[in-house]
Formats: C-alpha cells, sequence, structure tokens
C-alpha cells in the first residue's frame, strides 16, 4: 500500500533520523484521526525489521519481512485492544499484563539480532498502571529497541511518557495536496472538493465520507436543520429521525455543529449555512453549539437523547425565528 504524500513525507524524516543514528528509541506518532498514523507507524517498523541495507526500502523477502508478515516476528509486539478473557467483549483500555509482557521479552536481547519494535496504538488507551509499566521500559533505552506510541489524543498520556519520546506530529495538509491525494483515491475533482470543505480540510474524514456516501446525508441533515429554524419540520420529530440510526446520529449532529460554527462566522455563500441567515444573537448560537457538542460526547451514554435533542431544537428554532422574522 502506498502512502499519501504527507505520510511519506514523515517517514522519510524518521528513516533519515535512523540512518544517521539519531532516531529516539521511542516515537510518538500524533495528530488528528484518520491521517495515517498507523501506516506511517507500521512502515516504519517494516523498515526497522527489515535484513536489506539501510539505505534500502523494505525488501519484502528477507525472513525478517516474511516473519513480521506472518505476525510471527520475534522481536515485533503490536499493543493493541484485546479480548477480555472473562467477558469475551474487546476491552477498552490497554492493560499491565499487556505492557508486563512486553518488559519481560524486551529486556532479552533480540532473537534475530536486528532491531526490536514495539508498536502501542492506540497509546492514550494505556490504563494507569499500564502507562507506569511502560514507563519503566521508556526509562531504561536499549540499543535498537524502539517503541512506536500511536494516538490521537496525546494530552491523555501521562507527561512521563509524553516527555521520554519524540514527536512525528501528523497535521491537516495543505489543500492542494489533499485533493492530489483525493484524486488518486479515484474521486471526481468536484465532489472531492466539496467533500474536503465538509471535512474542514481533513483528506482522510474527506475520502471516508465520500467512499460511505456521507455527503448526501451531510446535505439531507442541513436541510432538515434548516427545516426545524423555518417551522416547516418539528424538533422532536428530527430528533427521533436522527436518532433512530444509532451509527449516524453523532455524525448527523458533527455536520450540524460545523454548520452553526460556519453561520456564526457567516461565511458567506458555504453550503453548510444551508440558506440560513446568521441570527441576530450570535453569542446564543456559540452557546447553542456548546450544549450541541456536549450532547454529542454523551451519545455513547445511554442517555434520553431524543428529548435533549429536541429540545436544543426548539431553542434553535426560537433563536432563529427573530432573525427569520426580521428579513
Ligand atoms: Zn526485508
Amino acid at each position: 500500500m502506498s502512502l499519501a504524500p504527507w505520510q511519506q513525507q514523515r517517514l522519510d524524516t524518521a528513516l533519515a533520523a535512523w540512518r544517521a543514528g539519531r532516531l529516539g528509541h521511542a516515537q510518538l506518532l500524533c495528530g488528528p484521526e484518520q491521517l495515517g498514523k498507523r501506516a506511517v507507524a507500521d512502515s516504519l517498523a517494516a523498515r526497522l525489521l527489515c535484513d536489506a541495507p539501510k539505505d534500502e526500502p523494505p525488501c519484502g523477502r528477507c525472513r525478517g519481512c516474511a516473519l513480521r508478515e506472518a505476525g510471527t516476528h520475534p522481536d515485533f509486539r503490536i499493543i493493541t485492544f484485546e479480548e477480555n478473557a472473562n467477558t469475551g467483549k474487546l476491552r477498552t483500555e490497554l492493560v499491565i499484563d499487556q505492557v508486563r509482557a512486553l518488559s519481560g521479552s524486551m529486556q532479552m536481547t533480540a532473537q534475530r539480532g536486528g532491531a526490536q519494535v514495539v508498536l502501542i496504538d492506540p497509546a492514550d488507551a494505556l490504563n494507569t498502571s499500564a502507562a507506569n509499566a511502560l514507563l519503566k521500559t521508556l526509562e531504561e533505552p536499549a540499543d535498537n529497541r524502539f517503541l512506536l506510541l500511536v494516538s490521537a489524543a496525546p494530552q491523555r498520556l501521562p507527561a512521563t511518557i509524553r516527555s521520554r519520546c519524540q514527536r512525528i506530529e501528523f497535521s491537516v495538509p495543505e489543500r492542494e495536496v489533499a485533493l492530489g491525494w483525493l484524486a488518486s483515491q479515484g474521486h471526481p475533482a468536484p465532489r472531492a472538493s466539496e467533500a474536503l470543505d465538509a471535512a474542514q480540510g481533513h483528506p482522510g474524514l474527506a475520502d471516508a465520507w465520500l467512499r460511505a456516501g456521507h455527503l448526501a446525508l451531510r446535505e439531507t441533515t442541513l436541510k432538515e436543520w434548516a427545516g426545524v429554524a423555518r417551522g416547516i419540520a418539528s424538533p422532536l420529530g428530527i430528533a427521533q429521525l436522527w436518532m433512530a440510526e444509532p451509527a449516524l446520529a453523532g455524525l448527523r449532529l458533527r455536520f450540524v455543529a460545523d454548520a452553526a460554527v460556519a453561520l456564526a462566522r457567516g461565511i458567506a455563500g458555504a453550503p453548510a449555512v444551508a440558506g440560513l441567515t446568521p441570527p441576530a444573537d450570535v453569542d446564543k448560537l456559540a452557546a447553542w453549539f456548546d450544549q450541541l457538542n456536549r450532547l454529542r460526547l454523551q451519545l455513547s451514554a445511554p442517555l434520553k437523547h431524543e428529548l435533549a435533542l429536541a429540545g436544543l431544537l426548539a431553542e434553535w428554532r426560537g433563536l432563529m425565528a427573530t432573525t427569520e422574522t426580521r428579513r
């Protein structure tokens, strides 16, 4: 799989440091979701574990590459969510046993005589005791041993861990780069551009939304939201409709929240504003946006979201009513 330009750039920087003997033993790959942090970590691990000369890309043919691809490389560990043996469910945190198993094997020298690599994804899911156990490994750097921590929320990691890592920071690339990459993924230009606007420049999100057909969902959602403001649609009816598909509820609220921000900023001609005029009281709109975001964060918890959302939509109508009658 080929890397996107912004991913390749970060990989090249890390590899240049490695070839110069300057790659720190702990790397924190951080930045927004869906920008390819894990893909870069995987590619970096592949190169570190390959037997080919350092200045070549991973060969894909040597014993190191074969073992890694088979998932049986003795010097490569991936720590990620595992099934809880008691409940049969996937854990939502990384636990101490996973890190303990690691520190045991890491104290031995590499079985194949090359690099030892541990990839932790998502590193911010380490619970407190697991993070403390990892800290011990971090405090004892060993030659040719690398820890690759992947995180979209590095602020959740203890400062003691963060301070011991070199950072590989990911950020949303420039628009031209993002559009070029979306084209390479087979998305026609006008749609790609529209999706990129909707995703506020984030190419990974734009690509995911295009593949899932979410632009149409966004359009419908914003029409319904505008319908509430104009008194055409009922707050409760729309709340029920949006909450009826739990998998999409968060996305719908995200579209609305982004549109509320665009509306507050009064971005002229932006499709996100759904033909609405900014309300007279932008401060109230900002407060409404905050409440909507709070509701979004609660979606995973079992609350009476329909009523909460219906209440917010009724408030939204009240907020816009003054504006619409003024016109
Ligand atoms: Zn190889």
